[in-house]
């Protein structure tokens, strides 16, 4: 090998380390920002990572709202509750049920038949634990808010069966 051949495959190989490295640390990066839940992370208009949404959600809330879980029914601070006014994401704030479609469905969570602003609720099927349900979450920002069922009141016939803890009450007039 003359000496100039050795010193373009020495350059070559140079810059070959150089790639990988930089894609490594593109890799790394990404990794950070997604955290462990890529999807919700690019797919909601409203981002934080998992470790964020800790920081700013309670324990409660972050169960029911990150981790799918479904509170206890007839323990929930909206289930016996008839303020008249909104209900908002406990997680991102988004305008989500009007007191004035919510009804007692005496299953144990509040109920509401219709979501104030359809485009804020987005549909999810869901067949976790062998049933077929459809999940329901806030379009914003994918937190967990509970199921719509076909056994609701009219005009819609559905029940939107929601978690407490995903939910925040103003009362009307109050922003
Ligand atoms: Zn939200």
């Amino acid at each position: 090998m003359n000496a100039t051949k050795y010193m373009q495959t020495t350059v070559l190989r140079i810059m070959l380390f150089l790639l990988a490295s930089a894609s490594i640390i593109a890799c790394g990066q990404q990794k950070s920002i997604d955290k462990n839940d890529k999807t919700t992370y690019m797919e909601y208009e409203v981002k934080k990572t998992e470790a964020e949404w800790k920081q700013v959600l309670t324990p409660k809330q972050y169960s029911v709202l990150r981790e799918k879980a479904t509170e206890r029914p007839y323990t929930g601070k909206y289930d016996k509750f008839n303020g008249i006014g909104t209900y908002y994401c406990a997680a991102c704030g988004a305008e989500l049920f009007d007191s004035k479609t919510k009804f007692d469905a005496g299953c144990g969570w509040p109920s509401f038949y219709d979501p104030a602003k359809p485009h804020n609720v987005k549909e999810i099927h869901d067949s976790a634990y062998g049933m077929n349900r459809t999940e329901v979450v806030c379009a914003k920002c994918g937190g967990h808010l509970g199921h719509v069922f076909n056994d609701g009141p009219e005009p819609t016939g559905l029940r939107y069966c929601i978690n407490s803890e995903s939910l925040i009450f103003k009362p009307k007039g109050e922003k």
